[in-house]
């Protein structure tokens, strides 16, 4: 027998017994997004690796080891998206979208990273992100952070911190940076073998530090909110105002820097405490020089978020929120060629008149009791059988697969009317 073929570590399927979370997931944000008046972009999975280097930072975890990053035939070096931040501003920059227009886009996709895989991190996994261009004030960022909350909201997740910090203007990280250095330069001997090397490289990403060993030290580092910019200091407090007004609870974190470069002023996360080091489900910030840097004509101020669709799955999995069924409402069991032949017609001429009908019809024949296994197997609430008898009289027979209600015959013209007027769940089916 030969060895069948693995997916590659960390790299998971997502069989139909779970899609049915996920597209649920998706659906709900899909649908707050666009009543903010986003719009959906689509961008390619590889780029060009300098794209990645250049914007995310080369002294940065997904930089330095986490990129899928391969010579194509042409011997072009090519890197499979780490994230949608880097292509949506080469997407814009080239299709002309951030000149004198103001943009709200929304992307969801497969992002891969090669990080050692467990609960909640993943090689390939999946992101929804929003990014906001040519808006430099704190509204966009309040109402980026506002439209995540009702994310939360509208999938029954409750207990989700939202944490926020200032990174401040780029001049004011330089005169940090160095403070930041002579700081942890004092303390060398304390320092972790990750954070000793990033001491001249990039001393901010040490206060990202995951080893518990080191909390104690970044703890009592200088603050980088203490050293904000005047510009930077009322962007922060316009929007915690405007974050007070709406009624959100936060708490501002400090020592909140995020994993990559192109970050600036406001930088957010949600947190959950169910999900160990995981805990990060969104997470955004603005980075107003991106588009420059990678090579933008003017100057456009920009914010945005992103979001593990897979943490928001665990999530929703653990607290057993409720989920939509899309099991079918009905089953067709057709006994023998003729009640084929009419069973087909029928089917087609329900799915004209409601269209919302899930209706399963039973393909591959066999017993009538074979077919009730499957009807019952499907999920369905109800089986509709055509039989000898019913073909003869233009009826049906309808069984009740969930409750305990006595089987009826109904005339085949009046079946449509019968099923509009079920009640499957709260769902109503028909117009
Ligand atoms: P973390 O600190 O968990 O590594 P990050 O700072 O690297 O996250 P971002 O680059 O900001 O993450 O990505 C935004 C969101 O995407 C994260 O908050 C998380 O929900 C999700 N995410 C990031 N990396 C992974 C991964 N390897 N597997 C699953 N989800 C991920
Ligand atoms: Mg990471």
């Amino acid at each position: 027998m030969k060895k069948s073929i693995q997916a590659i570590r960390g790299m998971n399927d997502i069989i139909p017994t779970l899609t049915t979370i996920w597209q649920h997931i998706e659906g709900v944000l899909r649908q707050v997004l666009e009543t903010y008046g986003y719009q959906e972009i689509r961008l390619p999975l590889l780029e060009k690796t300098d794209l990645f280097s250049r914007s995310i930072g080369e002294v940065t975890d997904i930089v330095e080891k986490e990129m899928f990053t391969f010579m194509d035939r042409n011997g072009d070096s090519l890197t499979l998206r780490p994230e949608g931040t880097a292509g949506c501003v080469r997407a814009g920059i080239e299709n002309g979208l951030f000149y004198n227009q103001i943009q709200r886009l929304w992307y969801i996709g497969p992002m891969f990273r090669h990080e050692r895989p467990q609960q909640g991190r993943y090689r390939q996994f999946h992101q929804i992100g929003a990014e906001a261009y040519g808006l430099a004030g704190p509204d966009i960022d309040a109402e980026m952070i506002l439209m995540t909350a009702r994310f939360w909201q509208k999938l029954g997740l409750n207990d989700l911190e939202l944490q926020i910090n200032s990174l401040g203007s780029a001049d004011a990280r330089v005169a940090y940076r160095e403070q930041l250095v002579n700081y942890f330069s004092e303390q060398m001997n304390r320092l972790d073998a990750d954070s000793q090397r990033r001491l001249h490289t990039n001393p901010l990403r040490i206060l990202d530090s995951k080893n518990p060993e080191m909390q104690g030290l970044i703890e009592a580092a200088p603050q980088l909110l203490e050293h904000l910019d005047e510009e930077s200091q009322e962007h922060f407090v316009a929007l915690k105002q405007l974050l007070d007004q709406t009624n959100i609870t936060y708490r501002v974190n400090p020592r909140l820097v995020r994993g990559l470069d192109y970050y600036n002023r406001t930088v957010f996360e949600w947190v959950t405490q169910q999900l160990g080091a995981q805990g990060t489900v969104c997470a955004g910030g603005r980075y107003d020089t991106l588009v420059e840097q990678l090579g933008g004509k003017r100057p456009t101020p920009a914010m945005g978020f992103a979001m593990g669709i897979e943490r928001l799955v665990l999530l929703l999995s653990q607290n057993e929120l409720p989920i939509p069924n899309n099991a079918p409402h009905a089953y067709l069991i057709m006994m023998g060629n003729e009640a084929v032949q009419q069973g087909f017609r029928l089917a087609e001429s329900l799915r004209d008149t409601l269209p919302q009908l899930r209706l399963l019809t039973h393909c591959g024949g066999g017993s009538l009791k074979n077919q009730f296994k499957r009807a019952d197997k499907s999920g369905a609430k109800i089986a509709i059988v055509l039989g000898e008898n019913e073909i003869a009289s233009r009826q049906v027979t309808l069984k009740y697969l969930r409750d305990n209600q006595a089987q009826t015959l109904i005339a085949q013209s009046e079946l449509a009317n019968y099923l509009k007027s079920l009640e499957f769940g709260n769902e109503v089916i028909g117009n």
